[in-house]
């Protein structure tokens, strides 16, 4: 299975969408999990367009603003149209029970499938063999969290020439003891640490930080991460307004970047006071110079060195 984790923008405007921006949406796929980052509207269509399926999924809230969740209920409604039964866990902010409760009986709305929904207001809120994830709370004009993803590192890795040097045949029996099972030739057991060499491997810490302002806990949550995606709705020149609706700028995000010492930084949440996007992509960079601006449909890919 791949260690390649995909993010896809899905959405990257922010509150009124534009022709060619969509509500807040991100998906990031890694090891056969989907994980969907809010759920603002046209976040299906965004789907079909880059070939993500309805299949078991997590939906992350960073908070229960329209644009990060008017999607969702459309989401889950097509669920119950295609009759697919894998389970989906939301996790949210505090309220987020309540408020897909009040959802579904608006909607009179009944999933058929189960439905977990895990409130957070920080801490591991979900840790599998691949990856944990972590809230921390950020600065907005409601309760609204950011999230850490993070991959578990690699222990061991296997080492082909091990395996010829126990003359075990190349094929069905190498993959069961990369798959960790212990095989059987000649009525010896072979264990599969016998083939695999002990690694130090690095992992990969994603961080996205939903809608805020500047805030220094998003500095301590996102040091040396390799991927921090980050409010970005508001120009260089327009901090006043930033400070006013609980937003950043493309250089409150630049900074937040250079501070934790990210690889790279995906501004996002992207607003139409962005009059020239060029001119505010270079006064970010001024800052952090491996700052992009994301945009719908960009997949960034990421990849676990030894
Ligand atoms: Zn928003
Ligand atoms: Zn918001």
């Amino acid at each position: 299975m791949s260690d390649e984790m995909k993010i896809t923008f899905l959405g990257t405007s922010s509150a009124p969408p534009m022709i060619e921006r969509r509500q807040s949406s991100i998906a990031i796929r890694y090891r056969g999990h989907l994980l969907i980052v809010d759920v603002g509207e046209g976040t299906q269509i965004e789907m079909l367009k880059n070939k993500i399926s309805l299949r078991k999924m997590t939906i992350l809230l960073t908070h229960l603003h329209a644009d990060h969740t008017l999607g969702l209920i459309g989401l889950l409604t097509t669920r119950n149209f295609f009759n697919i039964k894998t389970p989906v866990t939301i996790i949210g902010p505090t309220w987020t029970s309540q408020f897909l409760s009040l959802l579904f009986l608006a909607y009179r709305f009944k999933p058929e499938f189960e439905v977990t929904v895990l409130e957070t207001t920080g801490d591991v809120v979900l840790n599998n063999k691949d990856f944990f994830i972590e809230s921390f709370p950020v600065t907005h004009s409601i309760e609204s969290i950011g999230y850490k993803i993070e991959t578990h590192p690699k222990k061991e890795r296997f080492n082909p020439d091990k395996a010829q040097a126990l003359n075990i045949p190349q094929g069905k029996l190498w993959k069961q003891l990369q798959e960790g099972t212990p095989i059987e030739i000649k009525g010896k057991e072979i264990t599969p640490d016998a083939v695999m060499d002990k690694i130090d491997s690095k992992n990969l810490k994603v961080v996205i930080t939903g809608d805020t302002e500047f805030d220094e806990n998003v500095i301590i949550n996102s040091k040396h991460a390799d991927l921090l995606i980050h409010d970005a709705t508001y120009p260089p020149e327009e901090k006043e307004r930033a400070t006013k609706y609980k937003h950043s700028t493309v250089l409150d995000a630049a900074l937040v970047a250079k501070k934790a010492k990210v690889k790279k930084l995906a501004l996002t949440h992207i607003s139409q006071l962005h009059s020239d996007l060029e001119h505010s992509l270079s006064e970010a960079k001024k800052i952090f110079s491996n700052s992009i601006i994301a945009y719908d449909g960009l997949t960034i890919k990421l990849k676990i060195k030894d």
